[in-house]
């Protein structure tokens, strides 16, 4: 089946009893077991698995070519769980600019449990000099945040199986529309479900999708239902119906993110415009022959610094000043303020989440903010 064909019917199913075409939320955290003490429906209790989560977990799997898919409670509990299935003292390679969450995650929570290097991940020479005898995890987030930067997937998976180390790619800026690290090689997806699977800026959730079922992905589910960070049947019933419309969404997010980074490569108040569907990014090579549409999501720096961003974005009026992505409506921020103190992003750089309005309206919103 093709992706939009997935995307409708893969978290879908007609209900047995009611005959209702689109499956009801089951809200129940108990289930009755059989006379013989069994449960031959599958279920038990709500956190080791629900009809609703099993569907959503389905889909996820199916959108990203995987075995299984674990959906979690957010992006970041996605995240931990990948890293409290490893081994104590394992050593994990990280981007230099992976998602500050995560990044802060691991300093705070993971300090003298785990051991981490933050690295360009792309860089080949930079990888095989950080690989130690306990690197268990090579972590990719690619195009990375904010500076929208590529790491091949292909070249990363190649040196991780000549240590036997596993690959995991947090493919949230790019979903399976645009990516799929699975068919490169990654071992694991991870997802922010908050972002374009959600689509409307209104629900939390995460998700990890494995190429194979294998120790490690037992270990990775003991986690998710033990530790029970799992999302309620209600977000789950959200996702499954947001997902089926997010092919067409993605669809509508790159046609005006491209149009979007070409007038802002024009504008002469723009100094750099990062967007990997640019022929000008450094990587546009890598971007072929990885992605098969660029994402929406872009970055952009402003002549005249800091101040001049700030005043950018409070001239907006359709773009609203505001953290996160992959929602209908378009965000921007100025993402060294979010980021804290011991941010490298550049203070004049501005990140927008490129929605699905008219982009002839967006265009002149940025027009008069800029003028
Ligand atoms: C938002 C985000 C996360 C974290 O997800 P939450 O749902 O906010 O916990 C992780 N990675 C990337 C790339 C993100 O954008």
């Amino acid at each position: 089946m093709k992706i939009e064909t997935i995307a409708i019917h893969a978290g879908n199913h007609t209900d047995a009893s009611s005959k209702a075409v689109v499956q009801p939320i089951v809200m129940s955290t108990t289930f009755e077991r059989d006379e013989d003490g069994g449960f031959s429906s599958g279920y038990q209790y709500s956190r080791s698995a629900n009809p609703n989560r099993a569907s959503l977990e389905n889909v996820l799997a199916q959108l990203e070519g995987g075995a299984e898919a674990a959906a979690f409670s957010s992006g970041n509990a996605a995240g931990m769980s990948v890293f409290q299935s490893l081994e104590p003292g394992t050593h994990i390679i990280c981007p230099d600019d992976m998602y500050h969450g995560l990044r802060n995650q691991l300093k705070t929570l993971f300090e003298g449990i785990l051991e981490f290097d933050f690295i360009d991940v792309n860089d080949e020479d930079a990888l095989n000099a950080h690989i130690k005898p306990n690197t268990g995890v090579i972590w990719i987030e690619t195009p990375s945040n904010p500076l929208l930067k590529i790491t091949d997937i292909k070249k990363v998976v190649a040196i991780a199986r000549g240590y036997n180390i596993k690959v995991v790619c947090d493919n949230t800026f790019a979903t399976p529309l645009c990516q799929q690290p699975l068919a490169l090689g990654a071992d694991v997806v991870m997802h922010s479900s908050t972002k374009y699977f959600g689509g409307h800026s209104d629900l939390m959730g995460g998700a990890l999708i494995t190429a194979q079922k294998n120790q490690w992905w037992e270990k990775i589910q003991n986690v998710q239902t033990m530790g029970g960070a799992v999302p309620s049947p209600m977000d789950c019933y959200y996702l499954v119906r947001s997902i089926k419309t997010l092919p067409y969404r993605m669809r509508g997010h790159v046609q005006n993110a491209l149009l979007l980074a070409q007038y802002l490569e024009k504008h002469p108040r723009v100094e750099r415009v990062m967007y990997p569907g640019l022929p000008s990014h450094p990587q546009f090579d890598i971007v072929n022959a990885q992605m098969s549409r660029p994402g929406a999501m872009m970055s952009f720096t402003l002549k005249g610094g800091e101040e001049e961003a700030k005043k950018v974005v409070n001239a907006l009026n359709i773009f609203t000043q505001a953290t996160s992505l992959g929602g209908v409506e378009s965000l921007v921020e100025h993402r060294a303020s979010v980021e804290g103190p011991d941010t490298k992003t550049p203070f004049n750089l501005l990140r927008v989440s490129v929605g699905l309005e008219h982009i002839d309206d967006l265009i002149a919103d940025l027009e008069q903010a800029m003028a």
